[in-house]
């Protein structure tokens, strides 16, 4: 946010308050089980990697709540385009279980609420890991779109391209798997052939990015070599298909890194 501030680009944006999910909204996506199991906890190790801390389920709803308020403002929008500056980040956490840094599934709340209002939904998740969490919620699903690019085998072991989805929802995921060491010029091949013509045919009436920054070159917790400029371009790419964009957060561990390439996501949300 200083980094957005010190560009002179926040200033440009309408600031959306932070709230809090409602209990309604999460439902559509965590169980009650897992929802109680959350609440009963007041700090410990939830998995390996995901630490909860007495502030940190408030938090997260916060981070729900906020993705879900700037995802529904912008579907209600003609052409508004927008960015929730959240943590902590959603895209592994599932129906019943938290992962890799994740309590619950901000993307996927907001995309339930955008399907609530009728919407068809494409998820594009350019996190350096995959959306597995996502995935899992929505791979029966035909109202709601996911691609996802990331490094693989990597953490968390999901993601291989044979994953379709399956019943209603077969064909409506698509896995982009890449190794490490990718550069921009070949994840951009990617991109083109596979994730803009997949999401353009689905015809959306939102794009939810999970905009995670981990895929930068800096970054110390992945492998591939995205610059950060090519966060502007992939933005740009996106909103060519459909203008109404939310952006969500999701990792970025490199801080200068990741606050450089969301400076670039902004930029091309504000100039496209
Ligand atoms: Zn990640």
């Amino acid at each position: 946010m200083r980094r957005l501030e010190a560009a002179g680009l926040a200033d440009r944006c309408v600031r959306v308050a932070p709230r809090t999910a409602e209990v309604d909204e999460v439902r559509r996506i965590h169980s009650d089980t897992y929802g109680a199991y959350l609440a009963s906890r007041s700090s410990g190790w939830l998995d390996q990697d995901t630490y909860l801390g007495p502030g940190s389920l408030r938090t997260a709803l916060f981070a729900a709540g906020s993705a879900t308020e700037v995802a529904t403002r912008v579907l209600a929008s003609a052409q508004d385009n927008g960015f929730a500056v959240v943590r902590p980040p959603g895209h592994h956490a599932g129906r019943d279980h938290a992962g890799g840094f994740c309590l619950l599934n901000n993307v996927a709340i907001a995309a339930a609420a955008c399907q609530a209002r009728g919407a068809r939904v494409a998820i594009v998740d350019i996190d350096a890991h995959h959306g597995n969490g996502t995935q899992d919620l929505f791979y029966s699903n035909p109202d709601v779109l996911f691609v996802s690019t990331h490094q693989h085998p990597f953490y968390p072991f999901s993601g291989r391209a044979n994953e379709y989805g399956q019943g209603d929802g077969r064909g409506m995921n698509l896995n982009v798997p890449l190794r490490g060491g990718t550069t921009t010029a070949d994840y951009m091949t990617q991109w083109q052939r596979f994730v803009l013509p997949f999401v353009g045919g689905f015809q959306p009436d939102i794009i939810l990015l999970s905009a995670g920054f981990d895929a930068h070159r800096l970054d110390p917790e992945a492998e591939l070599e995205l610059e950060s400029a090519d966060y502007g371009v992939l933005v740009r790419d996106l909103l060519k298909l459909q203008p109404r964009l939310a952006a969500v957060l999701e990792g970025g561990y490199h801080r200068e890194a990741t606050a450089e390439s969301a400076e670039y996501l902004l930029r091309g949300l504000l100039d496209p």
